[in-house]
């Protein structure tokens, strides 16, 4: 989390470059990170792949992804001409170990050049099998060696269940100090998310509300419209366990249950989210059964379109038809500890769905005595805080309140912090946010080896307990529901239902 400084002299080297994620996250955040003047002047964007292009040609490339994907619009000519001679590539196979060379004369022209040593970031936008071919080459080129100048980002997935996530931590830091590790989960780059923190630990009237004394459960909800769409050949050999609650969604919940770190150091902050993972209940095939649902998602219509089901674009794709792979999960946890014994952590994510959402519900507990005569509660609805990451972001606190009037009549009504009222300013999106903080050395965005692992040991119950079991019933539910029935049982039986995700509100 950044202050208005700005970075030492950067390169950064991103692998895979060509690729989808270049295209569509990274180019447009670095590019608007140097519209609003955060790059340092010494700056190169060294990107390589293995298409052959030049750079001018990888330039136009990324140009034109930057004026499809940007928050901020089309470039201007004036503008790009400041950028664009930042942008060189270097095709190469990130296999073989002797094309690293490029990397060490481009770096040390460059740094001739600035007369000035550089940060280097390496990016590693790439399958998750290079990881450590790429880590390994790195380090036999001498580029790993500089603790306090090189640094390497690695995207999600981060290993593919307990034991690899071991064996890559193991392998990367056999070769990084921990200060030159960025894992990434762009869920705690979003603004909304950020925000959680500054609303807990910021205002003295959350902390004592903020246990199990005062809340009832909590929600947290991320759901997409689309499909898996061509994505499908890399999904179905991971699903929405993996994909998203492993990550995403686990981090969001520590958030949410975090104890107050004594100071905003990465250290102390990635210290108490992993307390909690640390903490929370772990699964049995019997708790499996009873506290997971999972789901897939079969064919039907959306916004008016007809849509496949899963299977039929497996088919399609030339994978298995009869996959067994979750499109939807929904698991009840438990984090037992002082603050949160007996408290559920509903969590729930899936594909086609009625809306794209993500938002976290925390509902309170009920007044100890309704004073008022029954008839007077048009809705009467216990306390919540419903806390919008995407697309809307707002936090908003639902209090009961007497409607105006000579009656009595009570209903309830939103106290709204909505970004969109009160801020005029852009929020950045997530990626900017990492990469800034990636140049400027900050940490506390980004997971730890041990958070991972953490996450892992967690969810490899439910992996293993629903890969031994085929789904008999799968596909079992269509397109734009919220999911498989068994979902809404999953909290009826405890006297809950979930939420209605909110529609955005237009301004
Ligand atoms: P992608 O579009 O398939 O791109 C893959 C990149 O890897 C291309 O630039 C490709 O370059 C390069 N590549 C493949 N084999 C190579 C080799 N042997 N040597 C050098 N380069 C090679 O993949 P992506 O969607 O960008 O995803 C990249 C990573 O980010 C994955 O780990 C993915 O899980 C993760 N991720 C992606 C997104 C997203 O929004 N796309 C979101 C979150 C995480 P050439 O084609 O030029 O060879």
């Amino acid at each position: 989390m950044n202050t208005k400084i700005k970075s030492q002299p950067t390169i950064f080297v991103i692998f895979g470059g060509t690729g989808d994620l270049n295209a569509r996250k990274l180019a447009p955040a670095l590019y608007n990170l140097y519209l609003e003047g955060w790059l340092p002047e010494q700056f190169a964007l060294i990107g390589t792949g293995r298409s052959k292009l030049t750079d001018k040609e990888f330039e136009k490339r990324m140009r034109k992804d930057i004026d499809e994907f940007s928050r901020s619009g089309k470039t201007k000519d004036d503008k790009w001409e400041g950028f664009g001679p930042h942008i060189h590539y270097y095709p190469a196979d990130v296999q073989n170990a002797d094309t690293y060379q490029i990397f060490v004369d481009h770096i040390k022209e460059l740094e001739d050049e600035w007369k000035a040593p550089a940060n280097v970031i390496y990016y590693l936008a790439v399958a998750p099998n290079f990881f450590p071919v790429i880590a390994e080459n790195l380090a036999k080129a001498g580029l790993t060696a500089d603790a306090d100048r090189a640094r390497i980002v690695i995207e999600k997935p981060f290993g593919h269940d307990l034991e690899s996530a071991k064996e890559l931590n193991k392998l990367l830091n056999g070769i990084f100090q921990d200060k030159q590790l960025y894992l990434i989960d762009h869920y705690l780059g979003k603004e909304t998310v950020q925000n959680i923190m500054a609303f807990r630990f910021a205002n003295a009237i959350m902390e004592p509300l903020w246990n199990r004394n005062a809340i009832e459960h909590v929600q947290i909800s991320v759901t997409e419209q689309l499909g898996v769409g061509d994505r499908l050949g890399y999904y179905d050999g991971s699903g929405a366990l993996r994909d998203m609650i492993q990550n995403h969604l686990l981090q969001l919940l520590c958030t949410i249950a975090m104890e107050p770190p004594t100071n905003f150091t990465a250290e102390e902050v990635r210290n108490r989210k992993v307390d909690v993972l640390r903490a929370m209940r772990r699964f049995t095939p019997e708790t499996v059964r009873d506290n997971t649902v999972r789901g897939q998602y079969g064919p039907g219509w959306i916004e008016g379109k007809q849509v496949p089901g899963y299977r039929e674009e497996a088919e399609q794709q030339g994978v298995n038809p009869q996959s067994n792979t979750e499109t939807f999960a929904a698991i009840k946890f438990f984090v037992d500890n002082w603050r949160w014994q007996g408290v559920p952590f509903y969590l729930r994510t899936g594909k086609r769905l009625h809306r794209s959402a993500s938002v976290i519900t925390i509902q309170f507990k009920d007044v100890p005595h309704f004073i008022f005569p029954a008839e007077t509660a048009e809705t009467r609805r216990q306390n919540r805080l419903v806390i919008n990451i995407q697309p809307e972001m707002s936090i908003r606190l639902q209090v009961q309140a007497k409607r105006p009037g000579v009656d009595l009549v009570l209903n309830t009504v939103d106290m709204v912090f909505d970004y969109k009222g009160t801020y005029v300013a852009q929020a950045p999106e997530a990626y900017e946010t990492l990469l800034l903080d990636v140049m400027l050395g900050d940490q506390t965005l980004f997971m730890r080896g041990d958070q991972v692992e953490e996450a892992w040991d967690l969810v490899m119950p439910i992996l293993n307990s629903w890969e031994n079991r085929i789904s008999q019933n799968f596909p079992n539910y269509s397109a734009d529901s919220w999911g498989p029935e068994a979902a809404e049982a999953l909290v009826a039986k405890d006297g809950y239902h979930w939420f209605t995700i909110p529609l955005e509100t237009k301004k």
